[in-house]
């Protein structure tokens, strides 16, 4: 019997495990499950990317690479950030990992001591106060509200800032939400983190997926004083649909980078070699593909909304980025159907999958209960159907 580690011991299982194993498992009996559940694209991985891969396996560039990436990467990388963002960065800014989650990792590990505490909005992604957590930090949480866009405001920062507060970690676009902040709206966060002397950690990974006139703005491009003291993280996965290729990247200024690369060299060393090269076209090739992309999601976003706002008893607003849809089921709280009282999001999401053969995430997997999380990114017609399903068992409230 032995004392397992008590900090790994409060990391939670994932809430959404549950749901989507019930739904594999229904799958594999040959129930035909509608999923709204993917956290990743349903498109293939670009074709000019995939031959560079293959091209590089081919050419036995196989090996270990500088432990935090490529030069040759690296330089796409800082080419992005200058074309995209208006941000210089220099190679030595920049540490590419096994995904835009092994940075977030990485950049806890670099900045938090025990105690610490790093602010995040509810709802959150699923991973961040875990994340906070193995790096010996304290999630601290603003809850934030759909009559709001889902968004903060400094008032609600210098509601929770302590002595304590390390950092901030900012994600925008927002998934769950789909919550994106403005220019405007950026410069007060960075002027009051500027003030109080807080990092800040920007999760970009869905900055090419943000809709109709709406763009995406780095917090760090704001000036000099808040790029300093932002680490961005962006990735390959959302916006090239290479979730399983996992390149994730990280910018920083050169101490913190300093710092997140020695970790990385002890840990997993070099993010694949393979998908280094790959991410190398993905940055500098073509980018047409994911023009596409974002197009085919905006007009599945307009069909979801419209389609789930007709429904009574749900109600949802416009995403402005990412590819989920967080529809509020308040109105059926405390309702029954099919003999089931509807308490939580879990009770709701159970009996969609169980009578409509639909799974949807609950809102409870990211710290909030009055919500379902759908996710378009999956065909119209797997769109259409799915919600006819959920339309048909709600309208029985
Ligand atoms: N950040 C957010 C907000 C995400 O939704 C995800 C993936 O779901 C990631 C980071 C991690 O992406 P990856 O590790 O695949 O690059």
């Amino acid at each position: 019997n032995f004392n397992l580690s008590k900090k790994s011991l409060e990391i939670s299982p994932s809430l959404t495990l549950d749901i989507t194993a019930k739904a594999k498992a229904m799958k594999a009996e040959g129930v035909d499950v509608i999923s709204f559940g993917a956290g990743e694209p349903d498109f293939n991985t670009p074709k000019n990317i995939v031959e560079a891969g293959i091209e590089a396996i081919e050419q036995g560039k196989t090996r270990y690479t500088p432990a935090s990436g490529l030069i040759e990467l690296k330089e796409a990388v800082c080419k992005k950030f200058k074309d995209d963002n208006n941000l210089s960065y220099l190679p030595e800014n920049i540490i590419i990992s096994s995904g835009a989650k092994h940075s977030i990792y990485n950049a806890l590990m670099a900045i938090t001591n025990p105690g610490d505490e790093i602010i995040i909005s509810v709802p959150y992604w699923v991973s961040y106060p875990e994340l906070i957590k193995l790096a010996g930090g304290i999630p601290v949480y603003i809850n934030t509200k759909e009559e709001n866009d889902f968004k903060y405001t400094i008032n609600d920062l210098n509601r929770v800032i302590t002595d304590k507060t390390k950092a901030i970690i900012l994600n925008s676009p927002n998934n769950p939400t789909g919550a994106l902040y403005n220019e405007e709206e950026l410069k007060e966060i960075a002027d009051w983190a500027i003030k109080n002397n807080i990092l800040v950690i920007s999760d970009e990974i869905y900055e090419k997926l943000a809709y109709d006139e709406e763009t995406h703005v780095s917090i760090a491009s704001i000036n000099n004083d808040i790029k300093d003291i932002t680490i961005v993280i962006n990735g390959m996965s959302k916006a090239y649909a290479m979730t399983g290729w996992r390149i994730g990247y990280a910018a920083a200024n050169k101490d913190i980078a300093k710092v997140m690369s020695n970790i990385q060299s002890h840990t997993t060393s070099n993010p694949c070699s393979i998908s280094q090269y790959a991410s190398i076209e993905g940055l500098a090739g073509d980018q047409a593909s994911v023009e596409n992309m974002k197009k085919a999601f905006e007009q599945r976003r307009n069909f979801m909304v419209d389609a789930i706002n007709d429904i009574k008893g749900l109600s949802c607003q416009k995403p402005k980025g990412a590819f989920y849809v967080m529809v509020n089921f308040t109105k059926l709280k405390n309702k029954t159907i099919y003999n089931k009282k509807i308490k939580s999001s879990l009770d709701f999401a159970n009996l969609l999958l169980e009578k409509g053969n639909v799974a949807v995430i609950p809102g409870i997997a990211f710290g909030d209960d009055d919500y379902i999380r759908l996710s378009y990114a999956t065909s119209m017609g797997n769109i259409e159907e799915g919600l006819n399903r959920i339309k048909e068992i709600v309208e029985r409230a």
